[in-house]
C-alpha cells in the first residue's frame, strides 16, 4: 500500500520516516551497532515492501515494548543483532511476501508473528513489575528466579493475553476490508498460544546452567568468569532460538486457525 498520489513523494516520505526512527532508536541506545544494522534491514523490508500499515504495527510493537521496559522496569538491555533478528526476521519475510503478492495468508502470518512477540513482551514487563515470584509454567508449584525463562506470573499472563486481544482489534481496524472477525480471533489466539509456548520452551528445551562459583541457575554458559554446568535443556537452545521458534509459531497459528478452525 502506498499513500495515494505521487510514488516519488511516497518513497521520500518512507525514507524520512525510516531515517527519523533510526536516529531516535540509535540515540536512545536501544541497539548496539550490529543490532542497528539488522533492525534497519528489517525496518526497510517492512516499510518499502510491506507498506505503511505493516510498518506502523511494527513500530507500535517496538514503541510499546520499549516504553513498558523503561516506565515499568527502569530501562532495559541494549539489543544486539541476534535479538533483533530473532524478533524481526519472520516479520520482515512475511511483510515482504504480503507486499509482493497481497496474499491474505502472508498478512495473517505477519500479524500472528508480531502479536506473539507483542504478547510475550507485555507479559514479561507486566510480570516483572506486578507479579511477585514467578512460577515455572511446567511445574507451577515451583517458584523460580525473576527474569529466568520459563517462569510465569498470573498478572504477567493476563497482561500478555489482554495485549494480544488489543493488538488483534487494532489489526482488524487497520485492515478493515481485508480481514474479518474470524481473522481477528485467529490473530488473538495465535498471540496468546505463542506467548504460552515461549514460556513452555523456556522451561523445557532452553539451556539452563548452574554457576560453579555462586551456585545460581543462569541462562549463560559462562558465569562469574568460569564455565557453568548444564542442568537442563539443550546447549545451543538459548533465548534467541526460543523467541525465533515461538514467533514462527505465532505466524503459523494465525494462518492455521483462520483457514482450518474459525
Ligand atoms: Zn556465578
Amino acid at each position: 500500500m502506498s499513500i495515494p498520489g505521487d510514488p516519488a513523494v511516497d518513497t521520500a516520505l518512507k525514507l524520512i520516516v525510516l531515517a527519523v526512527v533510526s536516529i531516535v532508536s540509535y540515540r536512545l541506545r536501544f541497539l548496539d551497532g550490529r543490532g542497528f544494522i539488522a533492525s534497519l534491514a528489517i525496518g526497510s523490508a517492512v516499510l518499502f515492501i510491506g507498506g505503511w500499515r505493516l510498518f506502523a504495527l511494527l513500530l507500535l510493537f517496538l514503541l510499546v515494548g520499549s516504553l513498558l521496559t523503561k516506565v515499568l522496569n527502569g530501562g532495559g538491555a541494549i539489543r544486539g543483532w541476534r535479538n533483533v533478528l530473532a524478533n524481526g526476521a519472520w516479520a520482515a519475510a512475511s511483510a515482504s511476501a504480503y507486499g509482493l503478492s497481497g496474499s491474505q495468508a502472508a498478512l495473517l502470518f505477519f500479524l500472528g508473528t508480531l502479536n506473539a512477540m507483542f504478547s510475550d513482551t507485555v507479559s514479561t514487563e507486566v510480570g516483572m513489575y506486578l507479579g511477585g515470584r514467578p512460577r515455572l509454567i511446567t511445574k507451577p508449584w515451583l517458584e523460580t528466579r525473576r527474569g529466568l525463562s520459563g517462569g510465569v506470573t498470573v498478572p504477567g499472563l493476563l497482561g500478555g493475553f489482554s495485549g494480544a486481544i488489543l493488538f488483534s482489534y487494532l489489526s482488524l481496524y487497520m485492515f478493515n476490508g481485508e480481514l474479518d472477525s474470524p481473522a481477528m480471533v485467529s490473530v488473538a489466539c495465535a498471540g496468546i498460544l505463542a506467548n504460552v509456548l515461549d514460556s513452555f520452551l523456556g522451561a523445557t528445551l532452553q539451556a539452563k546452567y548452574r554457576c560453579v562459583s555462586c551456585g545460581e541457575v543462569v541462562e549463560e554458559d559462562v558465569h562469574c568468569g568460569s564455565r557453568a554446568v548444564l542442568i537442563s535443556g539443550y546447549r545451543g537452545v538459548d533465548n534467541h532460538v526460543v523467541n525465533m521458534v515461538s514467533s514462527l509459531a505465532g505466524g503459523l497459528l494465525a494462518m492455521g486457525l483462520y483457514y482450518l478452525v474459525f
